[in-house]
């Protein structure tokens, strides 16, 4: 097994620390690296999409698990894979459409682990239909610091903690996960302008329960009446009859385009208030007023920024912060209020994306619980983001809200405790079942999960 101490960051690129990288080929390699992680102790890692520290481990070990990534088992018939942690969703997709089967929950991206998938336990656009990933989980096998493999079930304080309890409870080997049945790999897809907030939020309100996918783009430079104006789409899995003669001749193909990546260096400052208020004005106009029953491929429907390799290096040298927030229903004036102060600070976002979140799942510290959440990327360098973020975390903790904890680098841990109520049961656990340590991270130590 290499172990190079190397630095190590999240997606946003922001607070690199160095770490000793290893990544384990076996399951035998993988207890091997949890026992000999020495002092500073080791978290897994998968395909390193969270934008924060949360797989980072400044000193430590960082446990690579993409070299176990085989799929073990498929039960064509019920819809069920089980396969190791390190396999990333887009391995998925390549060997379960064929079958008519996708994935129950996809973020933004598929290229993320199913160990990461459960250790953040996302979320995807049909979380007001299907909850976040772990709702899909059957059961998984644990590696914990005392060197027991744990087959984990669920409605146990074990898999509640895990779920969402990003890598801090231990190493998950591999899972069983129940999959979504489809006819086509192609999207039937309905686009519709909202002209402000109040527009997006009544038309989310009034139509989402008709679709399993939705999700709102949402130009947060937009001044005046225009404020919140977005871009609303929402669909579902098109059925085998919607597709016309040539594409039913191979209805479940899997395409994934690509374009080239942007260079290794792209200047400071490229995404700035000139260009990203250019860009949003561009591409709320050239969103059709309404649309209905566009067939579109997944990856254009899910991960239009797949296709574009190293994408996030378009934010120069210092990175980008991404901000996810929730606000239960009934603090729509609290969104309110975020919304106008980020548009007010003139933050150059061209990533903002607001979804309604549905009923929450049990795990501790999963992030999704009923109501809106909001996320926007910001370049890392703006002037002053600290300071406002800081305060827009205070909003949203008074609203009785939460921060995505799989997005986050940069937050305080005196909000914490407000913002996941079952934090105390969190912390209790692990000491229960690592008192030494073994699990940790540069965001557990950040804020003292
Ligand atoms: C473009 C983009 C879009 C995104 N969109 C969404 C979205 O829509 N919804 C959403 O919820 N998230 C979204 N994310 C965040 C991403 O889905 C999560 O951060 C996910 O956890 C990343 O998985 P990963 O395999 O890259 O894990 P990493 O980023 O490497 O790790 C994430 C966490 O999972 C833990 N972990 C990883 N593997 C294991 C394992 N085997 N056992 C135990 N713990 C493990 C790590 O310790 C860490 O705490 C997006 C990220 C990007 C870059």
């Amino acid at each position: 097994m290499s172990a190079d101490t190397v630095p190590v960051t999240g997606w946003g690129r922001t607070a690199p620390t160095a770490a000793r990288l290893i990544r384990p080929r076996s399951y035998e390699e993988a207890v091997a690296a949890v026992r000999d992680c020495g002092a500073r102790g080791s978290i897994p890692r998968g395909l390193g999409r969270a934008y924060g520290d949360a797989a980072q481990n400044a000193g430590g070990a960082v446990i690579d698990m993409t070299g176990l990534d085989r799929v073990h088992a498929i039960d064509a018939a019920g819809g069920t894979v089980l396969c190791d942690a390190g396999v990333s969703l887009h391995r998925l997709m390549e060997v379960l459409l064929p079958l008519g089967w996708f994935v129950p929950v996809t973020p933004g991206t598929r290229h993320v682990t199913v160990g990461g998938a459960i250790g953040a336990d996302i979320h995807g656009k049909n979380h007001h239909v299907s909850g976040s990933f772990s709702r899909h989980v059957l059961s998984f096998e644990l590696l914990t610091a005392d060197g027991e493999i744990r087959t984990v079930g669920r409605g146990t304080p074990l898999f509640d903690a895990t779920t969402g309890g990003m890598g801090l409870t231990g190493m998950i080997l591999t899972a069983t996960v129940q999959l979504q049945p489809v006819e086509t790999s192609l999207m039937s897809v309905d686009t519709e302008r909202a002209r402000d907030l109040d527009d997006l939020m009544a038309r989310l309100t009034a139509t989402d329960h008709a679709y399993r996918y939705s999700v709102a783009w949402i130009d947060l430079m937009a001044r005046g009446a225009a404020t919140g104006r977005a871009v609303l789409t929402r669909g579902d899995h098109a059925p085998l009859e919607a597709l016309g003669t040539r594409a039913r001749r191979d209805p479940l193909a899997f395409r994934t385009p690509r374009f080239p990546a942007p260079p290794a260096y792209v200047p400071d400052g490229l995404l700035n208030r000139t260009t990203v208020g250019l860009f949003n004005e561009f591409w709320y106009r050239k969103a059709p007023r309404a649309r209905t029953g566009q067939l579109q491929s997944l990856s254009a429907f899910f991960h239009p920024l797949d296709g574009i390799p190293h994408w996030n290096r378009i934010y120069g040298r210092g990175g980008c912060v991404q901000y996810q927030f929730v606000v239960g229903h009934g603090q729509e004036e609290a969104l309110h209020r975020i919304v106008r102060r980020v548009r007010e600070n003139r933050c150059p976002s061209f990533l903002a994306v607001l979804k309604r979140f549905g009923d929450a799942d049990p795990g501790w510290l999963s992030f999704p619980v009923p109501g809106w959440t909001l996320a926007l990327d910001i370049p890392a360098s703006l002037p002053g983001l600290g300071t406002f973020l800081d305060e827009l975390d205070e909003e949203v903790a008074a609203a009785g809200g939460r921060v995505y904890l799989a997005k986050d680098s940069r937050m305080r841990p005196d909000l914490l405790a407000a913002m996941y109520p079952r934090l105390g049961d969190f912390r209790a656990l692990r000491a229960r079942l690592d008192p030494r340590g073994v699990f940790t991270s540069d965001l557990s130590r950040r804020l003292t999960l």
